[in-house]
């Protein structure tokens, strides 16, 4: 579902945070994130918390990452945005992380006489390919310009988020003849979903074209890619990306059946997944929506691909302080599924309590978190899905989780050059904080999305010794570890683009 829906036109507005904190304030920040919940909440960015003040006040509810939805508002609004999370991230000294998402081949209605039509059961409805023969408002067009030449005789056409269903009953030269099936209102520019159709309809639209040069010219973190229906529609964007020199990391969304059939080659071709429930939820039966998000969040657990869990999570809070017993309940759900990161649309992007949003999440999160138990101690699990991490690493990994649980260490410090190490470590659940230490500045950000790991930017170290020493000294220095405190370093011998290889176990003296 599209957050901002009311809101389809955001305005650029200027002001950054102008009052930085004190030097100190890099390594402070990142020992307070050291006690923050450890599942991470995407928050959408619109009208209602796109100010300076309005970030700063997410971030410091607990906003990891935002989401900046390219199915609204202008290149304009976008940078203005984005200019003032990246200040807000240095005035902070924090990485926080931007994904930007690609609005995707969304067939919506063309405009309608009136605004709107009531579709009563039995009622015909036609959609026809050109504006004449458009002569009554039950004549519809779409923005599809073949979707009447694509329709069969049989299918089923959702309007209004769903809750809208035509069945076509005849296709005619230039038209298709459709008996209203399930009644109600539906708006121009609504979005029309056809669940199961195999349209031709390209992965990516002249417009996705456009947001991803966007994307690429402002080294955007991830770029979420809307109706993926197969492993090929990634590697197309993959391939895009790679030609305008992007090096973000993509969020394959998991919103059509076909998604769903084709899971594994998607996993294996995206950096991250996202159950995306507000489209998903439209194009399978709603009563299926919970299984089919446990397996997609399974699949990716499997796989050690982070996955975002999204959607209506809080959706009453839009206009209410408070979510319904059974929001409060799927979120606390979503993450005993296995989420690495929950996230919010329409509750921040243009709800009336997007901080208390946050806030809540969080909460639950922080209440919730205790329950999970980490990988090692379960049954192995034959793994249907091969993971590209190669065998000592993943030992390593392994090893280290086990090991800080095992002597109850007060951190896990890994020093990762693409993160992926940081990401292994985060898919065992393991109870103990992982420090994720990175001299590039990208990948802190990235990993604002792994469940558990706390990025922190620092200088590169010329060995495994002088970075262990850096980091129990300034742990010492804001009252992260002290005298006995038990830390695991997870190395490298070779440098970390070799691949780690060591483990360190260090007690603080
Ligand atoms: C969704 O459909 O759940 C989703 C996240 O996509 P969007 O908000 O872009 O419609």
């Amino acid at each position: 579902m599209a957050a901002g829906d009311a809101a389809s036109h955001y305005t650029a507005g200027v002001g950054f945070p102008t009052d930085p904190l004190p030097k100190d304030a890099m390594t402070r920040s990142a020992a307070d994130l050291l006690t923050k919940v450890k599942t991470k909440i995407v928050a959408t960015l619109g009208p209602a918390s796109e100010g300076p003040d309005q970030l700063a006040a997410l971030v410091a509810a607990g906003a990891d990452v935002f989401r900046l939805n390219m199915a609204h508002g202008d290149h304009a609004w976008h940078d203005a945005v984005l200019a003032r999370v990246r200040a807000l991230g240095e005035s902070l000294h924090r990485p926080i992380a931007v994904l930007t998402d690609l609005g995707g081949p969304k067939i919506r209605l063309a405009p309608i006489d009136g605004g709107k039509l009531d579709c009563a059961p039995g009622d015909i409805v036609f959609f026809v390919t050109d504006a004449s023969a458009a002569s009554s408002p039950r004549h519809l067009r779409s923005t599809y310009p073949t979707l009447v030449e694509e329709l069969r005789v049989g299918d089923l056409v959702l309007l209004s988020d769903g809750t809208v269903a035509l069945r076509v009953e005849q296709k005619q030269p230039d038209a298709v003849r459709c008996r209203c099936v399930q009644p109600g209102e539906i708006r121009s520019g609504g979005g029309i979903n056809l669940p199961g159709a195999d349209l031709a309809v390209p992965a990516l639209t002249p417009k996705d074209y456009d947001d991803l040069r966007w994307a690429v010219a402002h080294g955007v973190d991830f770029i979420g890619q809307s109706f993926v229906r197969r492993a090929a529609d990634v590697r197309l964007l993959r391939d895009e990306l790679a030609r305008l020199g992007g090096r973000a990391h993509i969020v394959a969304k998991i919103e059509k059946p076909q998604a769903v059939e084709a899971l594994d080659d998607i996993i294996r071709g995206a950096d991250a997944i996202m159950v995306a429930r507000g489209d998903l939820g439209v194009e399978i039966d709603l009563a299926r929506i919970a299984v089919v998000q446990k397996q997609i969040i399974a699949r990716c657990q499997q796989a050690r691909v982070p996955v975002i869990t999204a959607t209506q999570m809080l959706e009453s809070m839009r206009t209410s302080r408070m979510p319904t017993r059974a929001e409060a309940t799927d979120v606390a759900n979503a993450i005993l599924d296995g989420s690495d990161a929950l996230m919010l649309s329409a509750e921040t992007a243009i709800g009336q309590y997007p901080v208390e949003a946050v806030a809540m999440m969080n909460r639950i999160a922080h209440e919730t978190e205790p329950l999970i138990v980490p990988q090692f101690t379960l049954p192995a699990q034959p793994s249907a899905v091969t993971t590209d991490v190669p065998a000592v690493p993943a030992a390593i990994v392994e090893a280290t989780s086990r090991v800080a649980d095992q002597i109850r260490a007060k951190l896990v410090i890994v020093a990762t050059h693409s993160g992926n190490t940081a990401l292994a470590l985060s898919k065992w659940r393991s109870r103990t904080p992982i420090l994720g230490i990175s001299d590039e500045p990208a990948t802190t950000r990235r990993m604002c999305l792994y469940w558990g790991v706390t990025p922190l930017d620092a200088p590169r170290f010329e060995n495994s010794v002088e970075l262990m020493r850096h980091v129990t000294q300034w742990g010492r220095d804001h009252q992260v570890l002290e005298t006995g405190d038990r830390v695991v370093l997870v190395a490298s011998t070779q440098g970390t683009a070799a691949g780690h290889d060591m483990m360190v176990v260090h007690e603080v003296r």
